[in-house]
């Protein structure tokens, strides 16, 4: 197990849960604009918010940034040590930087003096397009092992300023290169790990490269945090991590939603219904918190022929007949339904259930 740092409210680590991060891809100069997002962020789910800090104004930003955000900010620093230790000042919850290029280890143990007064932890970054080239000559290209000595060299050079609060994320935008890499880590390293596949690319090609490299990591056991990366709107990249999470049974208080492929047997519009229910399970997420609900799978099914057996292990469910169908519950059938009042008839139901709604 890692050990835990605390990031504002949220632990990293430890037997906390895997926390949803993401990064705003506003100027962080325009405070309103930056704030706006934090704010729409955090209302997808997301945790812990990365703000990047490239010059003094954005340094000066984090200020009432973080007076007005409703979660845990973290200032993304390169190059510049003293933009590391203003962000710090001006409150921000956590750095990330990259060792190899922040400066010299005086530079660096000024940053950790102000991250140990302000209880902060640093995240330390190591990206396989930012690889040492000494370590890229002696392995001879950019290999599982040269990203992970250089991890093994990053948090070295740290604990030797006597900092200990840290977080290690090692990125690649290879998938399997980021696995093999974490394999070399998972037994040698305690430090908190945030995971994720580092320029993953667009919406569509960053999903599936998210969901296998974030996944099969997730699965052995790795990982205390994580980011999707994509080009695009951070509001997905929020949206899909939790969906990763959902899908490895890793979400607390969340509906999982089973619908079948449909094929020659349905007589209904399940492409239709089953993305009406997508719509309403989305609609009941602000309710989650309140209610506190536990997972909840709900299957959304072509027909009644094989849908409650197929659906037999969701909490509840429909399944399709000719303008009609049924709802059902762990294989049980509860009513008969016209096709057009499946999605309300569901809704109800999980309601009455979930959300404590008794009213008809
Ligand atoms: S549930 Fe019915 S409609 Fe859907 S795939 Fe199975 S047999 Fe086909």
């Amino acid at each position: 197990m890692t050990r835990k740092v605390m990031v504002g409210d949220v632990a990293i680590g430890g037997d906390a849960p895997v926390s949803v991060q993401s990064m705003t891809n506003t100027d962080t100069r325009d405070i309103r604009s930056t704030l706006k997002q934090i704010n729409e962020l955090y209302e997808s789910g997301c945790q812990i918010v990365r703000i990047a800090v490239p010059d003094s104004e954005a340094a000066e930003a984090v200020k009432h940034i973080k007076k007005e955000s409703p979660v845990p900010i973290v200032a993304d620093i390169h190059f510049d040590y003293r933009l590391a230790i203003k962000a710090a000042e001006n409150g921000a919850d956590k750095l990330r930087i990259n060792p190899g290029n922040i400066g010299n280890k005086e530079q660096l143990t000024k940053i950790t003096k102000v991250a140990k007064e302000r209880k902060i932890p640093i995240r330390i970054g190591v990206n396989s397009g930012s690889l040492e080239k000494d370590l890229i000559n002696k392995y001879g290209g950019i290999t599982a092992e040269a990203l992970f000595e250089s991890a093994e060299n990053s948090v070295e050079y740290m604990m030797d300023t006597g900092f200990e609060d840290l977080v290690l994320s090692v990125k690649s935008s290879d998938v399997v290169l980021n696995y093999q890499t974490h394999m070399l880590i998972k037994d040698k390293l305690d430090i908190p790990l945030h995971i994720g596949i580092t320029e993953a690319g667009t919406v569509k090609t960053g999903m599936v490269k998210s969901a296998i490299g974030i996944g099969s990591l997730l699965l052995r056991g790795i990982g205390d945090t994580i980011r999707v990366s994509l080009t695009g709107n951070p509001i997905e990249e929020v949206k899909f991590a939790k969906e990763i999470l959902k899908s490895l049974g890793m979400l607390d208080n969340s509906i999982n939603l089973i619908s079948c492929p449909t094929c020659g047997r349905c007589r209904i519009d399940l492409v239709e219904i089953a993305k009406d229910v997508e719509k309403m399970i989305t609609s009941l997420e602000p309710e989650m918190e309140k209610y506190k609900p536990g997972k909840i799978d709900v299957a959304v099914m072509g027909c009644v022929v094989n849908g409650p057996g197929e659906a037999k292990n969701a909490d509840i469910g429909i399944a399709g007949g000719k303008g009609k169908g049924i709802l059902i519950s762990k294989g049980e059938i509860l009513a008969s339904v016209p096709e057009e009042e499946l999605t309300s008839a569901l809704e109800k139901e999980i309601r009455r259930r979930y959300f404590g709604d008794l009213n008809d």
